[in-house]
């Protein structure tokens, strides 16, 4: 037995703090149980009265004669922890603290909530709570409703978790309207000991529930719920809304990858971490709610090929183009499906896709023209669009269409312009009915949701390859660089630790200034490239710190002089003479791109690659993802940035050799792991080329995290 049953399936509850009070919350939460036909026992508990709403009230939980699986708690934050005391006298084994005043006000806040969890886990209970606003199970085994939302849940298969309160009730409210019913609903609150990931894994084997969605402002263990969630989502889909942005995000950065992960604004990182677990993410309650819906009631696809039915032209046109902007496919059909619409529909109408039926249609041409897309192979999902003439039954056109999908194993939604009332009479008289919208957008981005969703399930698991690396010889390395006080390697150590982990670079060598650069001239190997070495500078080439292609000593020795003129000119803190100097191997040709990390305290590292040089942050075609990259994740950065074309290759070009590629990415993802005391590091560029042989890296950036160990 999971440890949750006892608070999600209990035989019987009791209501401490329940009140006689009209809308006090005491007395709302113990009626909302009775209301919703609580199958178990219920026990007021009250130490002033005997009884409330009509049934006997206890002075303390443990002066209940009936053992208790449940207590519900709504006193005062001042009387939580003599109540938990008690009901561990009673040997109450599930707590939902809907008391708020915890970490959510502030520091004594924080203490309290601390004192509490800490109490709640000595005495090995689970607790929701505290500052939430209770727990339903629609189960007819069970039939809780413990909360104070006014509005009673219907019965279905999706389970919700929501870390606001507030929004939870208006949750409840919006999806009785929409016809959405629930298996479970808990609002999480401050998550003091049942966590949201807690919560994922129960729901996971659970056979009430099909379809999980989550409203979320934080992740308490980030790495975790990805793990749950990868398992999870193979099986049920997830939907989430995330409110917040991350540290990542909102940090100044002071690499490319730092500024683009913040530029981009919104917060890469939990996109990526959603992504990458197959979570479907949504960016406002009602997108969650209209994806809901058609996860709910439809089949996944068996592809994205889209047929629009309609009796209008506008909505469809745009049902159309938002289908096109979202990948979907528009169905192309069968001389036979073209041939039969022919025959039964008016000259006027059109029998290509979307099929117009013209204003007319009546009950039967829709069904007819469904029953004949629906059998069409070459469909895999139908939009029925209806815009209400004054004399038509739209009630009647649904309800057709309902046993038709029921037929056919395939997605079908609506969109219908109808008012609200048509709605209620609808939801009232026929629930369970088929998906419907109002806009066209909102009905075609939740089929295009469907399909992404099927993507992710029929897309392999990947893995993630362990390379041999000298780990310990870069442990070595960065260790030294703190030894001297240093947080940032040089151009010729970030080099040579990206060397370490299998990353080819650039041959180097640093002179400490243009006396030994003379020295050494003779001895080179041409052509190479002449850098400054000017710490804290994003792009060296902003103060003339770079010149390519330098065949000779002669040419080799002018270009330091040059150098060492500009950079002064820029930076007059540099004296000429103690300027030092890079000479690198000039690699000639190849695509630039740029591979880069940041850490993030909650995260961990996130990777980065894109279209790199000293462009970088004009283009800003980057994707990022949390390691550790399994070998199809890295191959998918690298075809998900808009330049992908180039590296593939324009007009003849010879393609990139992307499996060499990706085997850098995932081996820069195995470093990003294996440091915890690197913050960032960029390698910008990485010259890429159609031989695995000819790829260097000749420009990197390592920057250690500010104090040892504290990741950011
Ligand atoms: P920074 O980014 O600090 O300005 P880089 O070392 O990245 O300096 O050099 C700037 C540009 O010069 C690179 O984007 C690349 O186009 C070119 N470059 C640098 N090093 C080499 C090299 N070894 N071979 C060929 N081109 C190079
Ligand atoms: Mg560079």
């Amino acid at each position: 037995m999971n440890p949750l049953d006892t608070i999600l399936k209990p035989k019987s509850i009791a209501v401490v703090g329940a009140s006689r009070c009209e809308g006090s919350i005491g007395r709302e939460i113990l009626h909302q149980l009775i209301e919703f036909n609580f199958h178990g026992k219920l026990f007021p508990v009250n130490p002033k009265s005997d009884f409330i709403h009509s049934i006997k009230a206890f002075p303390t939980v443990s002066s209940i004669p009936d053992p208790v699986d449940v207590a519900i708690v709504v006193v005062p934050r001042e009387e939580v922890l003599g109540v938990v005391d008690d009901c561990g006298k009673k040997g109450v084994k599930g707590l939902v603290v809907i008391t708020a005043g915890y970490s959510e006000t502030g520091e004594e806040g924080k203490r309290y909530e601390a004192e509490l969890g800490e109490r709640v886990r000595q005495y090995g209970m689970r607790m929701i709570g505290p500052n939430c606003m209770g727990v339903i199970n629609t189960d007819p085994a069970v039939r809780m409703d413990a909360t104070f939302a006014p509005t009673l849940p219907l019965t279905g298969r999706i389970a919700f978790m929501s870390q606001s309160g507030a929004l939870g009730v208006a949750i409840l409210n919006i999806a009785r309207q929409l016809d959405i019913g629930f298996s479970h609903f808990v609002s999480l609150g401050n998550k003091a000991n049942v966590s949201g990931n807690d919560l994922l894994q129960y729901w996971e084997d659970d056979p009430q529930t099909d379809l999980i969605l989550m409203y979320l402002e934080s992740f308490g263990n980030a790495k975790r719920f990805m793990q749950i969630c990868r398992r999870i989502s193979k099986r049920k889909p997830l939907l989430v809304v995330k409110s917040g942005r991350t540290e990542a995000g909102a940090r100044a950065a002071t690499s490319h990858t730092g500024v683009l992960s913040a530029r981009q604004g919104l917060d890469v990182a939990t996109d990526a971490l959603l992504e990458q677990c197959g979570v479907v993410r949504v960016n406002t309650v009602e997108e969650l709610f209209d994806l809901a819906l058609a996860f709910s009631k439809n089949p996944l696809p068996r592809g994205n090929r889209l047929a629009i039915l309609t009796n209008a032209g506008g909505p469809a046109i745009m049902a159309t183009d938002t289908a096109i902007a979202h990948g979907l496919t528009m169905a192309d059909f069968s001389s036979l499906t073209c041939h039969e619409l022919r025959r039964l529909l008016p000259p006027e109408a059109s029998v290509q896709n979307p099929v117009d039926m013209t204003p007319q249609s009546d009950r039967s041409k829709y069904e007819a023209c469904a029953r004949i897309l629906l059998e069409d192979e070459g469909i895999d999902m139908l939009l029925v669009v209806f815009v209400p003439p004054m004399l038509i039954n739209a009630m009647e056109i649904i309800l057709a269409l309902e046993q038709l999908r029921h037929k056919y194993f395939k997605p079908v939604v609506g969109v219908i312009m109808a008012t609200e009332e048509f709605f209620v009479e609808l939801n009232r008289d026929h629930p369970n009915h088929m998906a419907l919208y109002i806009f066209p957008e909102s009905a075609v981005g939740s089929l295009a949701a469907l399909d992404r969703y099927r993507l992710w399930r029929e897309k392999p698991v990947g893995e993630v390859k362990r390379f041999a690396v000298r780990k310990g010889a870069a442990e070595e390395l960065i260790q030294e660089v703190r030894q001297q006080g240093r947080t940032q390697l040089t151009l010729e150590e970030s080099l040579r630790l990206m060397e370490y982990y299998g990353i080819p670079v650039a041959s180097s060598i640093t002179v400490a200034n243009r006396s030994e650069l003379e020295r050494v001239a003779k001895e080179l190997r041409y052509p190479v490239v002449l850098k400054a070495i000017v710490p804290e500078l994003v792009h060296k080439i902003d103060v003339g710190g770079v010149l390519v292609d330098l065949r000779g000593p002669e040419e080799l020795l002018a270009a330091a002089q040059k150098i060492a003129e500009s950079v002064t000119k820029h930076r007059p803190d540099i004296s000429a003479c103690e300027l030092g100097f890079l000479v690198q191997e000039y690699v000639r040709g190849g695509r630039e791109v740029i591979v880069g990390m940041t850490r993030d305290a909650k995260y961990g590292p996130l990777v980065m690659f894109g279209l790199g040089g000293i462009y970088v942050e004009t283009v800003k075609d980057v994707v990022f993802r949390l390691p550790p990259l399994t070998d199809l994740e890295a191959r998918e950065m690298i075809r998900q940035i808009r330049g992908f074309s180039l590296l593939r290759g324009i007009r003849g070009e010879a393609p990139v050799q992307m499996e060499a590629l990706a085997e850098i990415l995932q081996r820069f993802s195995q470093l990003a792991e294996d440091m915890p005391d690197i913050a960032e590091i960029e390698i910008n560029p990485l010259l890429v080329f159609s031989q695995a042989a000819d790829f260097r890296a000749v420009d990197a950036r390592v920057l250690l995290s500010g104090e040892r160990g504290d990741g950011a």
